[in-house]
């Protein structure tokens, strides 16, 4: 393995700079009800405010049930414009479509929306860059910029809920079904704003979205104390975790916090997650070409997982720039499914869908290129030129030495 890959320390304190004004999202109905009242106007106009947003209108001039007079000032107070498009890069016949968001500091994330004849699923990002410094994982090679706020994690899977109900994606006007946590970032490494976020995929209008809870998917590289935490929110979204080595010596390189809590640890908590919720968690393996594919291991992982509430997901690897590593040959992950299999373990193979225009699992990078792919222009391709020349990632992550996980007063 190359070690200039796993230099990269691990950062659990993301930076407080350019956290963005707040937003109605992060507020709770009633506080975004008091915040209307301090704006001199009715509470009831925080709930005609959320209703919008929560449809994905953004232009005040269109919230006609609002008096003209008091829509400015409500919307510059309660809805600032959180996340500008970039661009839009298209694969699947635009089925699959990414979003290169840009932050009000000029931090950039992406998210990622793919429809499927029976669902469509978007892939947010919860942090802008990623402190987890996992090796095989472009956002993880980056380091973390920040925390993004719940407003700013919500109106990525508002802007796809409003995409499917516009028409936007071939197949005709549709809706959001499915929320994953596996764009860019940690989601557990930024709890309070993800459980806020949470609440409002699963929250009725207006104030939400109205996902159910087997549709919202939170995966995380392993934090314990977190996931036990989660698991005492009674929110029943579906975890996974990702695993990608049975063994602690292979997964202390693969996924440095192992070096913090270990695989038993990891799926212990995982076990009491799914006891409390009594929904199956998903383990995520990247297949990675002679590095964790081989029989032996599909064995250890085999006996690791038998018995326990689990399902896999194996993940051939995409490839990231700079990475020495390849996806598994199609004979060994054939093998390690059926060994997998033998031992009584569910298991799937993970599509690798948007891999043509790096937006297949850890492929978000959010690098704003000049060199965009031919079929990836949408209409922003104006905006995308202007932001060319400047505006890029946030600064280098921090190099403070791990610390303890931030709890609740993260705000
Ligand atoms: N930080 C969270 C969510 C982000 S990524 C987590 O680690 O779970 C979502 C999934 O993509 C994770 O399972 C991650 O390990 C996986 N992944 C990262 N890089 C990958 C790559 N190059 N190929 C395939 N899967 C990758």
């Amino acid at each position: 393995m190359d070690d200039a890959m796993t230099a990269l320390p691990l950062v659990f304190d993301a930076p407080r700079r350019g956290m963005p004004p707040r937003h109605l999202a992060d507020l709770t109905r009633e506080e975004a009800r008091a915040a209307a009242a301090d704006l001199g106007q009715p509470p009831f106009r925080a709930d005609q405010l959320a209703r919008h947003f929560y449809r994905g209108v953004t232009d005040p001039a269109l919230m006609s049930d609002v008096p003209a007079a008091a829509r400015e000032a409500l919307a510059e107070a309660l809805l600032p414009g959180l996340l500008t498009p970039v661009r839009h890069q298209t694969a699947d016949g635009g089925r699959t479509r990414k979003t290169l968001w840009r932050l009000h500091d000029g931090a950039l994330v992406e998210s990622v929306l793919m429809r499927y004849p029976d669902r469509a699923t978007v892939c947010i990002s919860s942090q802008a860059g990623c402190g987890m410094a996992c090796p095989f994982c472009a956002t993880g090679q980056q380091g973390l910029t920040r925390n993004l706020s719940a407003a700013e994690i919500i109106g990525q899977a508002v802007a796809a809920a409003a995409a499917m109900a516009n028409g936007e994606i071939p197949g005709g006007p549709g809706r959001l079904s499915n929320v994953v946590f596996m764009g860019m970032g940690e989601p557990l490494a930024n709890y309070a704003r993800v459980r806020t976020t949470l609440r409002a995929l699963l929250g009725s209008a207006p104030y939400g979205l109205g996902l159910s809870q087997r549709s919202v998917t939170v995966s995380t590289v392993g934090l314990v104390p977190a996931i036990r935490r989660l698991t005492d929110e009674g929110m029943n979204v579906t975890l996974a975790v990702s695993l990608h080595a049975p063994d602690d010596e292979l997964r202390d390189t693969l996924v440095p916090i192992n070096t913090r809590w270990k695989v038993g640890e990891v799926v212990d908590a995982a076990d009491a997650y799914a006891r409390r919720t009594g929904r199956r968690y998903s383990v995520e393996y990247a297949l990675i070409r002679d590095v964790n594919d081989q029989p032996h291991r599909a064995d250890l992982l085999g006996r690791l997982l038998a018995g326990r509430l689990a399902h896999v997901n194996l993940i051939p690897l995409n490839p990231t720039p700079g990475s020495p590593w390849d996806a598994s040959l199609l004979p060994a992950q054939r093998e390690f499914v059926a060994r997998l299999r033998a031992a009584g373990v569910a298991t799937t193979v993970r599509d690798t869908r948007g891999q043509d225009i790096d937006g297949a699992c850890g492929q978000l990078a959010a690098a704003d290129s000049v060199s965009v792919p031919s079929v990836a222009v949408g209409p922003l391709a104006g905006a995308r030129r202007e932001l060319a020349s400047g505006g890029g990632q946030g600064g280098p992550s921090t190099v403070e030495p791990p610390v303890e996980l931030g709890a609740e007063g993260d705000q």
